[in-house]
């Protein structure tokens, strides 16, 4: 679903991404970790085309990111993306930010964009808070309703960067619980996070990533349960975080 090869990145003259080679099979929950300014977001962000890469290929479903041809903003309309700091529409209420893209974009009716709005909703505990205005709900519902928005246009898949790091404790696992019902259901997911409980409960894959290069690219077990298998730097940085 989503295959990064070999891709090479630079800011200026800094290269963030060195020769970067992973996928995400359909289905598959790929959960991204490292130290701070490994290129996590980075990575995330080029599979978007929301940051452009200068070296490699990046294929959505069979569509090449980097092709000259390829229609942008219809790509990027078919990947959800969740961020840090929830980025919700302040002005709209939340039934509203559920329903703008899918009608300006996908070209739905009103009713149909308010219905799926509502399930939506529903999906994520948030039956009630339609007419509320992001700044009258909490950091995780917000976040809930940002994972809702990015559900409504119906994604062929979903990339999160640290989609709790901006949350108070007390409200991490309310949107890690909606995560890991949609792994259950089978989204194809990339999840920047350090929520190492939450890798392990879901994650198919870990990409360890470091100074911009992949270090360790694994299933779950090989990376949690044979420490002794694992690079220096990913053992150093499990040793600081588990
Ligand atoms: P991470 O998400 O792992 O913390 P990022 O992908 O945000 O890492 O950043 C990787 C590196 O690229 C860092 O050194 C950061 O300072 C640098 N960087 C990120 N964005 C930019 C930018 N727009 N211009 C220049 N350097 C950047
Ligand atoms: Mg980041």
């Amino acid at each position: 679903m989503i295959e990064f090869k070999n891709v090479s990145k630079w800011y200026g003259s800094f290269q963030v991404l060195t020769d970067c080679t992973t996928k995400v099979s359909k289905g598959e929950v790929v959960v991204i970790c490292g130290p701070s300014g490994s290129g996590k977001s980075t990575l995330i962000k080029t599979a978007n085309a929301l940051e452009p890469f200068q070296k490699g290929e990046i294929w959505i479903d069979g569509v090449s990111v980097g092709a000259p041809d390829t229609n942008l903003p219809k790509l990027r309309s078919r990947i959800g993306m969740v961020f840090q700091h929830f980025e919700l529409f302040p002005h709209l209420s939340v039934m509203r930010n559920l329903a703008l893209a899918q009608v300006k974009v996908l070209g739905r009716n009103e009713d149909e964009a308010l219905e799926r709005g509502r399930k939506l909703l529903e999906r994520v505990g948030l039956t009630g808070h339609t007419d509320k205005y992001p700044g009258q709900l909490s950091g995780g519902q917000q976040q809930r309703v940002a994972i809702a928005r990015a559900l409504a246009m119906d994604p062929l898949a979903m990339l999160f960067d640290e989609p709790t790091s901006a949350l108070d404790p007390e409200m991490v696992n309310e949107v890690l619980d909606v995560m890991v019902d949609l792994a259950k259901e089978g989204m194809t997911m990339m999840v920047v996070t350090h929520e190492m409980g939450f890798a392990k409960k879901v994650a198919d894959r870990v990409v360890f990533m470091d100074a911009g290069f992949i270090v360790e690219d694994c299933s779950k077990d090989d990376f949690f349960d044979h420490p002794e298998a694992r690079s220096e730097r990913a053992k150093f940085f499990l040793s600081k975080i588990l």
